[in-house]
């Protein structure tokens, strides 16, 4: 499969009035066509900043961005129009990204409006009508307003209009967390059905690693603007090797009458990410914290194949 999108060494800094907060630091991935990189960590950890900086919703402090191949770190008004067509994001709030005021059948066909794609009314309504029923959404909806519809069909418009364009790369950025948990499974199960037909690749970021185990090729866990562990899927879920990922990983509850309960609770304050210092910044936090990880910043480094960790005592936590 060829790369779709690489970023490299990609940073956002935003100017608050106590400093410079460093919302994502230096992240570097790439991700094939077809494929779904999984982004994890809590909120405030820059998932979501980093989803729209690649999406130029936000822009970039600096670092690359590659689309296709093409370097598109910085475009002007009439290239990002274009892109937009090829890079779409599904919200995490239907109901807050929804126009109230706009039928569901109007919202879905702007995007094909702000492109000029369709040639007459009828053109377009037939579009809408078609995506409508491929995201599960009842023809008889066409003429309602979001607020008539449940949290999972007011999803569905969501991800109607992110695909009518046909777009390549989708940036999910948590859409289920808003849903109740039987509707996060459908929602899911579409998007998954979805990308299989369409040949979609997605971005999809979660604080919720047991909604990513599915969906997601490879997963990389970010804890204050910066990766900490990458791997494929299946290997994350067999073998943590970062403090932080097993955290993450042992509050996932197991659905299992008298399951022994192994959740690491993790103590101390959650280091600022403002003015950050050269430091691991999960130091604090860190049950094996030595004096060395609070002023020196460890890096990102394979130590099994494919499978990357930030941290200076890897080896020695995980007893290789
Ligand atoms: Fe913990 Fe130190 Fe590793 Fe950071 S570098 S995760 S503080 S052991």
């Amino acid at each position: 499969m060829a790369e779709i999108l690489r970023v490299e060494e990609l940073t956002k800094y935003f100017n608050t009035k106590n400093g410079l907060l460093h919302a994502v630091d230096g992240v570097t991935f790439s991700v094939e066509e077809g494929k779904t990189l999984g982004i994890v960590g809590e909120s405030g950890c820059g998932k979501s900043t980093l989803g729209r900086v690649i999406l130029h919703l936000h822009e970039r402090t600096s670092g690359k961005i590659l689309f296709n191949g093409e370097d598109i770190s910085e475009v002007n008004a009439q290239k990002l129009h274009a892109l937009r067509k090829d890079m779409q994001i599904i919200f995490q709030d239907p109901y807050a990204s929804l126009n109230p005021r706009m039928t569901v059948g109007n919202i879905i066909a702007e995007p094909l409006k702000n492109y000029k794609l369709t040639k007459s009314k009828e053109e377009s309504e037939k579009k809408v009508r078609e995506m409508m029923d491929i995201v599960g959404l009842a023809d008889r909806t066409y003429n309602l307003y979001p607020h008539e519809l449940d949290g999972g069909r007011r999803q569905r418009i969501g991800i109607a209009r992110a695909l009518i364009l046909d777009p390549k790369l989708v940036v999910c950025d948590e859409p289920v967390s808003a849903l109740d948990v039987s509707i996060q499974a459908q929602v899911l199960n579409l998007l998954m059905e979805l990308q299989k037909d369409r040949g979609l690749t997605y971005l999809f970021i979660t604080h919720n690693l047991s909604v990513v185990k599915h969906i997601s090729d490879d997963i990389t866990v970010m804890y204050l603007g910066q990766m900490v562990e990458k791997a494929e899927s299946n290997e994350i879920f067999r073998h943590q090797y970062h403090p932080y990922t097993k955290a993450l990983i042992s509050a996932i509850p197991v659905p299992k009458y008298n399951a022994p309960d192994n959740q690491i609770i993790l103590k101390g304050e959650i280091t600022s990410p403002i003015n950050v210092g050269k430091s691991c910044r999960f130091a604090a936090r860190c049950p094996y914290a030595k004096e060395n990880c609070f002023n020196t910043e460890p890096v990102l480094e394979e130590v099994t194949k494919d499978h990357f960790v930030k941290c200076h005592y890897v080896k020695e936590i995980n007893g290789f």
